[in-house]
């Protein structure tokens, strides 16, 4: 037998971390990274905090998991702090980003079959999106390298390109039941859509009576210097995916809605048997503690305002190299004029630096929320240092 017992799914590199230290990873050779990664925007408190661990250790040795055939007085507690904080009225938890986005799209053609209306099950998603690996969030996406093998897709995807609100309305018909786009694509490369984009798309949705959902799995949570990115656009979705950082490692995510686009969530109509288990809410209020007010949100984009800054006066001493930055708050991006992925292994396996490569030859920053600027200062001097020692035909 040669196949690996791990399902050999992952290009996974030779780092293998053990330990966490605050902003840094230690792998089993005791080697020390500075993690601008976060296990890709999940570990928005570093990994040593005492807040997330002790509420993990404390719901552990109390209660850890029961049906969602009983009540949830945890449950009810962090849908309530979410339903405060944001557009929605209602929330499902669920256990990863793929789940929250499966139960957007339920949700979206249920608002129009609930009504009746059994023809409008299409939803309009943009080319490069990343919505998840289930069936259906590899149906939104128009990724070939993510169909391959897996055919046939979902039906009830449609793509466009990405900002391109004309090409968005020109896609709508009989069928369309609403959007699904990432405010900012994450794996597609850091790409921000623009305001009057998901502005004209709100605008069609209102007048058209249509659904529009946001995939906010990995810009939202505190990511972008707001606690969600729509906010800073002055759009609200109907419906919203959220994951990666709101357990803040442990897995978790949630379909937000408002009322009005809940209308065919009834009674049985969906369910998880994790799905929001008190160990998880425990993880979601600590985060929800530590990120959830003004102080905190500030910290980020002042510390997003540093890191772009020192990125912007950097990048020019080697214009072969880099191109340009992309992003808000934390999520970061630094395009480079070279494939991605051989420039972040050399950051890694010659400098002690782990950052993520994207789509659009880009190198996405996604560092811990609690980085201080000691940690900004190393990852400029690993970047400095990496790409004064870079040599693109090396891993060639
Ligand atoms: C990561 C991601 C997902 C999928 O989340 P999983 O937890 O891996 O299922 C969905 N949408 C976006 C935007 C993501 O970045």
């Amino acid at each position: 037998m040669s196949i690996s017992p791990l399902m050999p799914v992952y290009p996974r590199c030779d780092v293998r971390p053990v330990r966490g230290d605050n902003c840094h990873l230690i792998d089993e050779k005791g080697e020390r990274y500075l993690d601008f990664a976060s296990g890709i925007a999940v570990n928005l408190l570093g990994h040593s905090h005492q807040g997330l661990i002790g509420a993990i250790q404390k719901q552990a040795a109390e209660l850890m998991h029961v049906s969602n055939l009983y009540g949830s007085p945890q449950g009810e507690k962090i849908a309530q702090r979410l339903v405060s904080l944001t557009f929605a009225d209602t929330v499902f938890f669920t256990n990863s980003g793929a789940e929250a986005v499966e139960c957007a799209i339920k949700t979206a053609r249920a608002y129009h079959q609930h009504a009746g209306d059994e023809q409008k099950f299409e939803l309009i998603t943009f080319n490069n999106a990343f919505h998840g690996r289930t069936m259906a969030t590899i149906s939104a996406s128009n990724q070939d390298k993510m169909h391959k093998g897996f055919m046939p897709l979902l039906a009830g995807f449609r793509y466009v390109d990405f900002d391109d609100f004309a090409g968005a309305e020109a896609a709508m018909g009989p069928n369309t039941a609403g959007f699904l786009v990432e405010p900012i694509q994450g794996e597609g490369g850091i790409r921000s859509a623009s305001e009057t984009f998901l502005q004209g798309l709100r605008k069609l949705a209102d007048d058209n009576d249509l659904m529009l959902v946001f995939d906010e799995v990995q810009c939202g949570v505190a990511r972008t210097g707001s606690l969600y990115a729509y906010e800073q656009y002055g759009v609200e979705p109907d419906i919203m995916a959220t994951a990666k950082g709101i357990g803040g490692g442990f897995p978790l995510g949630a379909c937000l809605a408002t009322e009005k686009a809940a209308r065919g969530m009834g009674l049985g109509t969906h369910g998880s048997t994790y799905g929001g288990n008190p160990l998880a809410m425990a993880a979601a209020g600590a985060v929800l503690d530590a990120v959830a007010n003004d102080e905190f949100l500030a910290s980020v984009r002042a510390k997003g305002d540093k890191l772009r800054s020192r990125l912007e006066q950097f990048i020019g001493n080697y214009p072969e190299l880099f191109d340009s930055i992309r992003g808000r708050g934390l999520m970061m991006g630094i395009k480079l004029k070279t494939e991605p992925r051989p420039f972040v292994a050399h950051l890694r396996d010659n400098h002690g630096l782990l950052t993520v490569a994207a789509g659009d030859t880009t190198m996405r920053l996604l560092p811990p929320l609690v980085i201080e600027d000691e940690h900004i200062d190393e990852f400029m001097e690993k970047l400095s240092a990496g790409a004064a020692s870079y040599d693109p035909g090396e891993s060639a």
